[in-house]
């Protein structure tokens, strides 16, 4: 199941880091949330793991 964690859409405008709420609303600001971004690259990528593989191998 996927986290109910959420992050004020206008963070990056009305605070100087990420403000994470359970609620719909930013308790700050009274923004809208929205679910926490998404993890910033794939962790599912089919080719990372080549890609780190490859890097190992030229050491
Ligand atoms: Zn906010």
């Amino acid at each position: 199941m996927k986290s109910d964690i959420r992050v004020c859409s206008a963070w990056r405008e009305a605070h100087d880091s990420p403000v994470y709420t359970l609620s719909d609303s930013c308790p700050d600001c009274g923004a809208d949330a929205e679910n926490s971004a998404p993890a910033p690259f794939d962790p599912n990528d089919p080719h990372g793991k080549y890609r780190r593989a490859l890097k190992r191998r030229r050491r």
